[in-house]
C-alpha cells in the first residue's frame, strides 16, 4: 500500500510518474534498453535532456539569455559553485535565513570575503529579515539567499532589490510558485525535493554572468563549460534527469506551475488553519514568511511528539518527524502531495488531539 509520504527530500514523487516509469523501464523509448543502461549520446537519451531543458524554460518562462544546465553534486555543491564562478572582486553578501543559508555562507568564506548582511538566527530563523533595510555591501559580485527554508518552514514573501545580481538555492520550493526570473541572476536547486529523485541538481544563470569563473574554479563546476556541453560534458546523472523530465511532463499536464500554486496554497492554507486553530498544536513561523512547502509544528511536549510520529506512522503518514535541530514535526508538503494526504494528516491531527489533550 502506498502511504502519504511527508518527507523533507528525497521526498513524494506523483505516482503517474512512478508508473510511466515502471512501465518503460525495461525498453526505453523503443530502444530495447532501460534509460539506465543506454548510452548517454544516444539521441533518444539527449532528447530527454533538451526535453527536461525546453519544459524548464516554458514552465517557469525562463528567458532566452539565461542557460538552463543539469550537474550533479547536489545543491550542497553549488555552495562552492557559486562563488567559484561569480566572486570576481573577492566578496559578496549572503542572508542567512537557515541551516542551508548559513551552510552556503560558509562555504563562500573558503573563497573570499562572504558578508553576512541579514540573520535570523536569534529567533530560530522563524522570520526573514526586512530585505529593504539591510546593508548591500557595494561593489559585492552577488547576493545569496535562500528563498525557502526546508528545516525551518520559512520563505521569503518578497525579494531583495539589490544591485549586485541575486542567487537563490531553491531546493525546497522550484516549480511550487510563479517566480519572476529575470529578478535572478542563478536559480539552483537540488532536484530531490520538489523535481526528481536524487543526483540532479538544475542551474538557471543569466549567461552574461557565467562567462569568466575564477581560474581554479573545477571544469565540472564552470557553469558555462556545462552550458557549452548541453548538459552532458561528462556522463550525466542520467536517472535523474530522465524522472525529472517526467515530472515536468506531468507539472505541464496539471497546468503549469500557476495551477499548481493555487493548489500549494490550498493545502498550507487547510494545514495552517487547522494548527492556529487549535490549542494544541503550534507553528512559531511569523505568518507572512510561512513556508507553503515545509510546515515544521509541534505539539505541548516532546513525549507527545513521539508519540504522534510512531502512531502516524502506523496510519500509513510517514517521515513526519522534524529536524534533528528543530525537533516536534515538519510536514513537507511539495507538488506531489496530493490535497488527500493533508486532509489524511489533518484529520490524524484532530483525533490524536482528542485522545491526549
Ligand atoms: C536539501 C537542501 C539543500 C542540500 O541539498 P543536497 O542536494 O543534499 O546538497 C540545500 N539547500 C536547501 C534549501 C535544501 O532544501
Amino acid at each position: 500500500m502506498r502511504v502519504y509520504n511527508f518527507a523533507a527530500g528525497p521526498s513524494t514523487l506523483p505516482v503517474e510518474v512512478l508508473k510511466k516509469a515502471q512501465e518503460e523501464f525495461l525498453d526505453f523509448a523503443g530502444t530495447g534498453m532501460s534509460v539506465t543502461e543506454i548510452s548517454h549520446r544516444d539521441k533518444a537519451y539527449e532528447s530527454v535532456v533538451k526535453e527536461a531543458e525546453a519544459l524548464t524554460r516554458e514552465l517557469l518562462n525562463v528567458p532566452d539569455d539565461y542557460c538552463v544546465i543539469f550537474v550533479q553534486g547536489g545543491a550542497s555543491t553549488q555552495f562552492a559553485a557559486v562563488p567559484l564562478n561569480l566572486m570576481h572582486s573577492g566578496k559578496a553578501d549572503y542572508i542567512v535565513t537557515g541551516n542551508f543559508a548559513k551552510k552556503a555562507w560558509q562555504e563562500g568564506q573558503i573563497y573570499g570575503e562572504a558578508v553576512k548582511i541579514g540573520d535570523s538566527s536569534d529567533k530560530v530563523y522563524t522570520y526573514i529579515p526586512d530585505v529593504g533595510k539591510l546593508d548591500y555591501t557595494e561593489g559585492a559580485d552577488y547576493v545569496h539567499i535562500t528563498s525557502n527554508n526546508t528545516i525551518f518552514g520559512s520563505r521569503y514573501d518578497k525579494f531583495p532589490e539589490c544591485k549586485a545580481p541575486l542567487v537563490a538555492d531553491m531546493s525546497s520550493e522550484i516549480f511550487s510558485r510563479e517566480i519572476d526570473v529575470s529578478r535572478f541572476g542563478v536559480i539552483y536547486a537540488g532536484a530531490q525535493k520538489n523535481l526528481a529523485p536524487a543526483g540532479v541538481t538544475i542551474v538557471i544563470a543569466k549567461r552574461s554572468l557565467i562567462g569568466n569563473p575564477l581560474k581554479y574554479c573545477p571544469t565540472m563546476l564552470k557553469w558555462k563549460v556545462q552550458d557549452e556541453n548541453g548538459s552532458l560534458y561528462n556522463t550525466p546523472p542520467a536517472f535523474s534527469i530522465y524522472m525529472a523530465n517526467l515530472v515536468l511532463r506531468n507539472l505541464k499536464a496539471k497546468g503549469g506551475v500557476k495551477a499548481v500554486q493555487e493548489i500549494n496554497e490550498y493545502k498550507a492554507k487547510l494545514l495552517y488553519d487547522f494548527i492556529d486553530n487549535s490549542a494544541f498544536y503550534k507553528n512559531s513561523v511569523e505568518h507572512r514568511y510561512r513556508s507553503i512547502m515545509n510546515v515544521p509544528f509541534v505539539t505541548p511536549d516532546a513525549e507527545s511528539d513521539a508519540k504522534f510520529i510512531s502512531e502516524a506512522k502506523n496510519a500509513g503518514l510517514v517521515s513526519l518527524k522534524g529536524h534533528r535541530l528543530v525537533g516536534g514535526m515538519r510536514a513537507s508538503i511539495y507538488n506531489a502531495m496530493p490535497v488527500e494526504g493533508v486532509e489524511a494528516l489533518i484529520a490524524f491531527m484532530k483525533k490524536f488531539e482528542k485522545e491526549n489533550s
